[in-house]
């Protein structure tokens, strides 16, 4: 059973007793997903996190809901994301894994894939995706539903699957990154051709200025307390070089997939979101909208080093930093009050087995 965290922050409020034909609701919903960010790392870090940053912004000012619980299993990102989205479980809602067994088409399939719908934004077949193998409504579609159609609902994650689940099946786009070519692609499920936003974004070649400026720490490694030695054998070989500071330059202009274990896989995340609030007009009017992102580059990372290493924690603490600068695009764009954000995980992470053992506590691989 794995909980999830919920952290709920509301920027407006409804006077009890007010006439329903008051109701305020935001102009946009902005539904964050931290791809295997555990609960305790709200706390673990928080010391570490920046007074204008998005945790702290959100724990001090919003709502913790900490017995929130989806009781889900197996705690796969296919599976968090569709039970979080759907309030559902894989059970009901069909997504029952990354991958599982169908028997009728006695082969493993993939939890968004669609071999009916085509790449739009590249040549490459991972565009093959669509939310079609997930059986029950999501948060978006039920809005879309509420106010006939009239919503806009949009899902946005480097991972496909993370982009796709979240934004449901009435979704106006739903957008994922394509490590073959370094651009945001889609499927013909949503559209025919990219709008000219994203065609603008992807022509910045925004990855390739990260790989340039690579990956340093953001504070002295003194300070990094919380977290084990830089390098140590058990970490995987996922970059140049095995500790800080990470030169990326080597994989500019080929290498696309390298972003995903950085944290500039949160920042092209972010970017490519505040881009889409300017491009589909988020949040622009009365109705409201709903924007699902979700961040990969968290789970590259703790796949990779760990979740006690500096790399996961310096990530952690620039994620902090980017929603800090969201939310402040947020409060300028849409309009302090406007909006709604949650914030929740679709799983946790256990600790490397061989971090376990070396500190005298039991762990193997299975
Ligand atoms: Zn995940």
């Amino acid at each position: 059973m794995q909980r999830i965290l919920f952290v709920a922050l509301s920027f407006f409020c409804i006077a009890q007793g007010r006439a329903q034909t008051n109701l305020q609701r935001p102009k946009l919903v902005v539904g964050l997903m931290v791809d295997q960010m555990r609960w305790d790392y709200l706390y673990r870090y928080f010391d570490r996190f920046a007074p204008n940053g998005g945790f702290k912004r959100m724990l001090n000012n919003g709502f913790s809901c900490e017995n929130a619980m989806i009781p889900y299993t197996p705690t796969y990102t296919g599976c968090g994301h569709s039970s979080v989205y759907t309030g559902s479980v894989p059970a009901i809602n069909g997504i029952a894994g990354n991958y599982w067994w169908d028997k009728e088409k006695m082969r493993s399939v993939y939890c968004a894939e669609d071999n009916t719908v085509n790449t739009v934004g590249s040549k490459s077949s991972q565009g093959k995706m669509s939310p079609r193998n997930m059986l029950s409504t999501t948060i978006g579609d039920e809005l879309k539903i509420a106010t006939n159609f009239q919503s806009k609902v949009v899902g946005i994650a480097i991972k496909d699957r993370g982009g796709i689940l979240p934004a449901g099946h009435s979704a106006d786009a739903a957008y994922w990154y394509d490590n073959s070519v370094g651009d945001w692609i889609t499927s013909d499920y949503y559209m025919k051709a990219l709008p000219a936003w994203v065609n603008e974004f992807n022509n910045r070649k925004m990855v390739n200025k990260y790989y340039q400026d690579g990956w340093k720490l953001l504070y002295p490694a003194t300070t990094y307390l919380q977290s084990t030695a830089d390098e140590k054998d058990y970490e995987a070989k996922a970059l140049n070089g095995n500790k800080f500071p990470y030169d990326l330059s080597a994989y500019a202009g080929k290498d696309f997939g390298k972003i995903s274990t950085t944290p500039m896989g949160n920042s092209l995340t972010a970017e490519f979101a505040k881009a889409a609030i300017l491009g589909e007009q988020l949040g622009a009017d009365k109705i409201t909208d709903l924007l699902a992102i979700s961040f990969s580059s968290p789970d590259y990372l703790g796949h990779s080093y760990g979740p006690n290493s500096i790399e996961a924690e310096d990530g952690m603490l620039r994620l902090d930093q980017e929603l800090g600068a969201l939310f402040d695009f947020l409060d300028k764009k849409v309009g302090v009050g406007q909006y709604t954000v949650f914030l929740t995980a679709d799983h946790g992470v256990a600790n490397i087995p061989e971090f376990m053992t070396e500190h005298k506590i039991p762990g193997e691989e299975l």
